[in-house]
């Protein structure tokens, strides 16, 4: 068994994580920059090194400052949380190389996974539908061209290295094909350091729907069902359900079968997520494999009752899988609202500052994941999600009506936040209906305003 973690992140996954840690007697260790010197997962941790200044690469993404604070600390595995490192090849293999155990999959798996053109072809190959497409990547402007002409517009445009909603483009007719993918490419190879690009068919109005999956390293594989996260602005995911209200019940079955052959043929080891896009009719095809633990995880664990962090650590830990596909039983029904630091009537503008006030909400069906108290600043150079209210109910209807009386009873002063946004959203009739598809925020935004 693992005995001592290094918590590769901060904020509020660190502080799950690190609470994760201590219900099963494991020793953490928090790392943290300058600018997180007075953060929550510092002062909850068991000890906590400083390993750089505030900007990311100098700090979280910091390869080597991590690894020696593991090292000198003793810590005998890490936890990359989502976001930073958790989907970095490089890191994973540093870690293995040190005798380090990295909680989440082989750096094999990442690469594979990260590099998106390579698993669409992974998942061709393995039988697990896919949007209409390129097989692989694309070699230049003109097999663009060809390919959409032949799967017809509109067309997305996608940089293999993307993820986090970027590197996205859309393209309507032939005439902007070649200027599109000339400029995406460019764009990727700036931000990712990789150009390539693929091609899919744009699926107009999709539901986003992911399944969680569990791999032990003895080939055991299961998924907890899925969650629905089709409320999303500009491809970023706004407010999380599970169930989803959209899928029928042969049609879940379905996608859950298919969802774990697609982690079965890559050997997939520890948690992960197969996202699928789904049209109108019913129609879903695979987009990506996540190989870290999301931000929407809870909404899992409430309706299954499975603490996915302490499974990873178990996992990692070489321990079997200890329920089958048939043992996992779904009841209820759970929501996640996204908290975060911007403000709606300014293009949700992400903003910094000090809580100066804060109440959170508890009582029956509410669970509250966050790194805020009072009198914490919030430093400006990290993402702004500040909370997310996960909330439970016997119903849809409930987990609703508990999420709304929950919003009701926060108290954030001091800074901006999306908290009335969230609110408006709950209310919309496209929402209660379950009615929406990914593209439902923007064309309405300034309704739920
Ligand atoms: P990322 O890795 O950046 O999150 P994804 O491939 O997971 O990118 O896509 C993010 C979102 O973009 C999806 O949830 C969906 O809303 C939209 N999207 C992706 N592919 C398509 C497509 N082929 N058709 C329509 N929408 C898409």
């Amino acid at each position: 068994m693992i005995q001592k973690v290094l918590v590769a992140n901060r904020g509020e996954i660190a502080v799950r994580i690190i609470r994760a840690c201590q219900e099963m007697g494991i020793e953490t260790v928090a790392i943290y920059s300058t600018a997180d010197k007075e953060a929550l997962h510092v002062k909850l941790a068991d000890e906590a090194v400083c390993i750089g200044r505030p900007l990311p690469k100098e700090s979280y993404l910091h390869i080597e400052n991590i690894i020696s604070a593991a090292v000198l600390t003793g810590a005998d595995a890490i936890h990359p949380g989502f976001g930073f490192l958790s989907e970095n090849t490089k890191f994973a293999e540093i870690c293995a190389g040190c005798g380090i155990k990295f909680i989440g999959p082989t750096a094999e798996m990442i690469s594979l996974m990260g590099d998106k053109a390579r698993a669409r072809e992974k998942m061709i190959a393995s039988g697990v539908p896919v949007v209409p497409g390129s097989e692989g990547k694309l070699t230049d402007s003109k097999e663009a061209v060809y390919l959409a002409d032949q799967i017809g517009y509109p067309v997305i445009l996608k940089a293999s290295a993307g993820g986090g909603g970027r590197g996205m483009r859309i393209v309507w007719k032939e005439e902007d094909l070649e200027k599109a993918f000339l400029a995406a490419s460019s764009e990727a190879a700036n931000a990712f350091g990789d150009g390539s690009m693929y091609l899919e068919k744009y699926i107009v109005k999709p539901r986003h729907i992911e399944f969680q999956i569990l791999g032990d390293s003895y080939g055991h594989v299961v998924h907890l069902g899925e969650r629905d996260c089709s409320m999303q602005r500009r491809h970023q995911k706004v407010l999380e359900e599970a169930p989803s209200a959209f899928l029928s019940e042969s049609l879940r079955e379905e996608m859950g079968r298919v969802a774990v052959m697609a982690a079965q043929a890559v050997h997939y080891e520890n948690a992960g997520t197969i996202e699928f896009i789904v049209d109108a009719k019913g129609h879903y095809y695979f987009i990506e494999m996540n190989t870290r633990i999301q931000v929407e995880h809870p909404v899992t664990e409430m309706i299954t009752g499975v603490d996915l962090i302490k499974e990873q650590i178990r996992i990692a830990s070489g321990e079997a899988l200890s329920f089958r596909q048939e043992d996992i039983r779904f009841k209820g029904h759970a929501l996640e609202c996204r908290i975060n630091a911007e403000n709606p009537h300014k293009q949700f503008r992400p903003c910094a500052g000090t809580i100066e006030k804060l109440h959170l909400p508890g009582g029956r069906g509410v669970r509250v994941e966050t790194a805020l108290y009072e009198g914490y600043q919030i430093p400006p150079t990290y993402d702004s999600m500040l909370a997310k209210i996960i909330t439970y109910g016997e119903t849809r209807e409930e987990a609703i009506a508990i999420m709304e009386r929950a919003l009701g009873e926060i108290v954030i002063d001091g800074i901006d936040t999306n908290l009335y946004f969230e609110y408006q959203l709950l209310g919309t009739e496209a929402f209660r209906t379950g009615n929406f598809d990914t593209g439902y925020i923007e064309a309405n935004l300034a309704a739920i305003l």
